[in-house]
């Protein structure tokens, strides 16, 4: 039993409003823990996709905690049960027995436990229309970015078979192919989808990269530079919402030099969990350690479970589209924007070349795999096909903010993002059809979140995401 509690206690999440999900692979367990207030928590989860096979009620004494054991509460537990739903609690109050006969359930008071006389055991009594398919699928992912290859890996771990197309197959154009990725998240301290999303996307891809165990991912840790005033406002509000130092932590100016390895103008906020990845190893090593199937073309045409290339045809029971602003091109989606971004590379000399973490302020500059570093980027709607000379002088503008030091550039690469209107990515279900795109600026943390939900959907298993931030990703969400 101490192996187990020890092995839970170690990945046990920190409290923070929202669904977060444990992973333990080895053991082929997967924990769903809700932080928050017991009713906006049961009334979160759909009845559709989640239902219960075994309840135990623990929420201190009727009397002393009321809201754990109200009418609404024995309501919502009736909605997410089965028909093989078994309940449990120490309570045997009468509260509880009434509670549960008035939501179909059938209650039989038991012994005790300890120095507790009786116990109250239920099980539903109603016939559940509610089907698990645990079916295993063939699926196809269209399109072999961060996004495609988090949710074909996902797949295949979870015994489905994938194809995954891809019409650049040597990985050498747009964001995938630079030399690193930063992962840290753009948090907030009101409560919005959007920071709720950036936050438990961030917490959730930081334990997947660590889980994976690879050389391409580097939890380095990374400094936010307090650079001016709407920065400094926004750090403030953060650290008076979350004190545990958890996620972030205030750094002064000297410990964020000590941290970075190199001198910086300002104090910031330190994640420590946060890193740097490099994202075409990173995808190539998801290919290439798995079962999945991999076809190097482009795919011309998409129904609900038929993919056309140029002159052959597949059919899936599944079709998931990972392929960013393209996606266009295949199905109809509204609020797709495209944005060109640029990075530059330069060469390690001076102060910098002692750069051990990523330091972003109005943009960043970080480590790489390779001996030199990357600096970044512009925002533009520009559809420039070639790396300009006016956007490296750009990047190297904003990293002012970071190093006064002179840089020699080295080269520099660019790529589009696809973005929407609210910055959050199109995630769910279209006409049959599995969406996972545009994540914005933000793919690395976003990609393996949004990937699980995925593979939950196609699963049948309980999705990682409630029904309201289910409905902030919806793919339909900007049609009128
Ligand atoms: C300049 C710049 C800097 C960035 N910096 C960061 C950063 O530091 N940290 C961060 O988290 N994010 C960053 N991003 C964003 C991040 O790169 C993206 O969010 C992420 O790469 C999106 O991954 P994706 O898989 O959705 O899209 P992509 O990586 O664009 O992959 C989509 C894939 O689909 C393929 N495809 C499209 N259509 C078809 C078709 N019909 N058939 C077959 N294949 C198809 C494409 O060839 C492509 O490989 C940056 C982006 C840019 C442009």
């Amino acid at each position: 039993m101490a192996s187990f509690s020890r092995i839970l206690l170690e990945s046990y999440p920190i409290n923070c409003q929202g669904l977060q999900r444990i992973e333990f692979t080895k053991e082929n367990i997967s924990l769903t823990v809700y932080f928050g207030e017991v009713i906006p928590c049961l009334k979160d989860l759909d009845p559709k996709k989640v239902s219960f096979d075994a309840c135990f009620h623990d929420g201190f004494a009727p009397l002393r905690n009321k809201e754990m054991w109200s009418p609404e509460v024995f309501h919502y537990l009736s909605k997410l049960s089965n028909d093989k739903t078994t309940y449990s609690t120490f309570s045997s109050s009468k509260i509880v027995t009434e509670g549960l006969k008035q939501n179909n359930f059938q209650v039989q008071k038991s012994k005790g436990f300890g120095h507790k006389r009786h116990m109250t055991k239920a099980s539903w009594s109603k016939k559940s229309k509610k089907k698990n398919d645990s079916r295993k699928k063939d699926v196809a992912v269209i399109g072999a970015g961060l996004a495609g290859c988090t949710l074909a890996k996902k797949l295949i771990d979870k015994g489905h078979n994938v194809t995954i197309f891809e019409k650049d197959a040597g990985f050498n154009k747009g964001p995938s192919s630079f030399e690193a990725l930063v992962v840290y998240p753009r948090l907030s301290a009101f409560n919005t989808p959007y920071s709720h999303f950036c936050l438990h996307s961030y917490l959730y891809s930081t334990s997947y990269y660590e889980a994976l165990k690879t050389t391409h991912w580097n939890k380095t840790g990374v400094l936010l530079l307090d650079f001016d005033e709407t920065t400094h406002k926004r750090f403030n509000d953060l650290l008076k919402a979350r004190q545990d130092e958890k996620v972030f932590k205030k750094v002064s100016k000297d410990e964020a030099s000590n941290l970075a390895g190199i001198s910086v103008p300002n104090s910031g906020l330190y994640f420590k969990d946060a890193g740097w990845l490099n994202p075409k190893n990173l995808i190539k090593e998801l290919l290439n350690n798995s079962e999945i199937s991999f076809v190097p073309q482009e795919v011309k045409k998409i129904t609900e479970t038929k993919v056309y290339l140029e002159d052959n045809e597949y059919s899936f029971d599944h079709i998931c589209l990972c392929s960013s602003f393209q996606s266009n091109k295949l199905i109809e989606l509204k609020g797709i924007r495209k944005k060109r971004g640029q990075i530059t590379y330069l060469s390690k000399e001076l102060d910098i070349a002692n750069l051990k973490i990523p330091i972003c302020a109005e943009g960043y500059i970080s480590p790489t795999s390779k001996d030199i570093l990357i600096t970044g980027s512009t925002y533009s709607n520009s559809f420039s096909e070639k790396a300009t000379l006016e956007d490296d002088l750009k990047n190297i503008q904003k990293l002012k903010k970071i190093t006064d030091q002179k840089v020699k550039v080295l080269g520099s690469d660019y790529g589009y993002r696809s973005t929407t209107p609210d910055h959050l990515p199109l995630v769910g279900k279209l006409k049959d059809i599995f969406i996972n795109i545009s994540h914005g600026s933000r793919g690395t943390t976003s990609a393996p979140i949004s990937a699980q939900f995925i593979c939950d959907l196609i699963d049948g298993s309980p999705p990682i995401f409630g029904k309201e931030m289910i409905k902030s990703l919806s793919p339909e969400r900007f049609t009128e």
